[in-house]
């Protein structure tokens, strides 16, 4: 803002935006490109690696007001909000467990479609419960991220069954899963959205100050536990330098007990443990407070089942409602043998990490955001 121009307008609060999300979050390295902050705001967008330029943001060229309010800060997962307070709004009530979050139930869910497991990363049961949303009443559409042989990723919505199946599988690379959502929700109001914590966190923030005023929106979210994503050009160097391999030939990866496993199309599997590319996870991730989504209205994940099961940790009455709206119909079968501890103990780790960086950050003045 041009200097003294302040004292011309003494009435009018001065919304944080753009500057502010660029001093606290980009430039401090924690911008996970979770992509909220360009969901409603089309002057932010996200680079391939998920970094994010404004254009032509009125609040960096002296403007005293966002015309939207600031959204691009606010609906930041990274910044400072109280936890606690977005609880209250999203599901009446706070977790009594910090890392599980607030859940109803938790369920080991597999799909009973042969297709979805054939592509899916564990049980299937995101893609199983998104066509459930969609088929039985609950959404008008799924967004799904897909990728190409090269593994570059991409999200859209749709209500196509070819194409939500087509979307099962883990990609490590981020997506713009919410990037186009309020493009996407003035065309389908009723949308159901699966992505990482952080991009469901960021969806809630945007659903409490920003979705009612679109009308008939209704959004069901489904979470997946996430420990680290990557920016598509550091998974590149991870699979392509560190393990010596062609993007184009890879068929599937997974990250799981420590390792990352890299199955290719000749049939091998390879491994490397996480600490050798540990350089290159995103500090973001290192300062995640989200390891199981607990924003969402049901999370998926790989660690506390079996082999060949998901994980599901119901949150919400919406997330118990479709869950068993996609059994009574027949998409999944539902078993309670998940270990919740063993859950915990990988959110433990994660929550370790996190707190050695974030003192780092502190010793540094670096921006540390605070939840309570
Ligand atoms: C980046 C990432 C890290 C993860 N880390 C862990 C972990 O540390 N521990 C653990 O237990 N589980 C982790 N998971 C979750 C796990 O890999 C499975 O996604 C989950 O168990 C659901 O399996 P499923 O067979 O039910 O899903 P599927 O039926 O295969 O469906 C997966 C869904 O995930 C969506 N998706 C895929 N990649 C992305 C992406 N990059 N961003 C947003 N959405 C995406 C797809 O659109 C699809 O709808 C991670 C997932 C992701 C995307
Ligand atoms: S116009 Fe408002 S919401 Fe958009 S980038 Fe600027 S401050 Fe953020
Ligand atoms: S909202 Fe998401 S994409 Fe935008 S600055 Fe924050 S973390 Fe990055
Ligand atoms: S670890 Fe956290 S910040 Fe990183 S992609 Fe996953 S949910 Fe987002």
């Amino acid at each position: 803002m041009e200097e003294g121009l302040e004292n011309f307008v003494p009435l009018i609060k001065r919304s944080r935006g753009y500057e502010e999300l660029k001093k606290d979050v980009i430039d401090s390295g924690i911008c996970s490109g979770c992509g909220a902050c360009a969901a409603f705001c089309d002057r932010v967008g996200l680079t391939e690696d998920g970094s994010v330029p404004a254009s032509d943001c009125n609040m960096t060229m002296g403007a005293v007001k966002c015309n939207i309010d600031g959204i691009c800060y606010d609906c930041c997962p990274h910044v400072s909000y109280s936890v606690g307070g977005l609880e209250d709004v999203v599901f009446g009530a706070r977790r009594e467990d910090g890392l599980l979050g607030q859940y109803l139930k938790a369920f080991a869910v597999r799909s009973k479609d042969k297709e979805v497991l054939k592509k899916a990363q564990d049980g299937g049961a995101a893609t199983s419960l998104l066509l459930a949303a969609v088929n039985e009443g609950f959404s008008d559409a799924a967004v799904v991220t897909g990728r190409d042989n090269s593994w570059n990723v991409d999200s859209s919505a749709s209500s196509d069954k070819k194409e939500i199946v087509g979307g099962a599988g883990t990609k490590y690379a981020r997506a713009p899963g919410i990037l186009k959502l309020g493009e996407n929700l003035r065309k389908i109001p009723r949308l159901a959205i699966v992505g990482t914590g952080c991009q469901i966190a960021g969806t809630r923030r945007l659903e409490k100050k920003l979705l009612s005023a679109v009308p008939k929106a209704e959004l069901t979210l489904i979470g997946l536990f996430c420990y680290e994503n990557f920016p598509y050009t550091r998974l590149k160097e991870i699979i392509e330098d560190r393990l010596g391999l062609k993007m184009e030939d890879v068929t599937k990866t997974d990250i799981t007990k420590g390792k990352l496993f890299v199955w290719t199309k000749d049939g091998k599997t390879h491994e490397k443990p996480v600490k050798e590319f540990a350089d290159l996870a995103p500090e973001s991730c290192e300062i995640c407070r989200d390891f199981t989504a607990t924003f969402s209205d049901i999370t998926c994940g790989s660690i506390g089942s079996d082999d060949g099961w998901t994980t599901v940790i119901v949150r919400s009455q919406r997330g118990m409602d479709l869950l068993n709206a996609a059994k009574e119909k027949d998409y999944i079968e539902v078993s309670d043998k998940v270990n919740l501890e063993a859950v915990k103990r990988t959110g433990g780790f994660k929550g370790k990490k996190r707190a050695k960086v974030l003192s780092e950050r502190e010793k540094e003045g670096k921006f540390v955001p605070d939840y309570s």
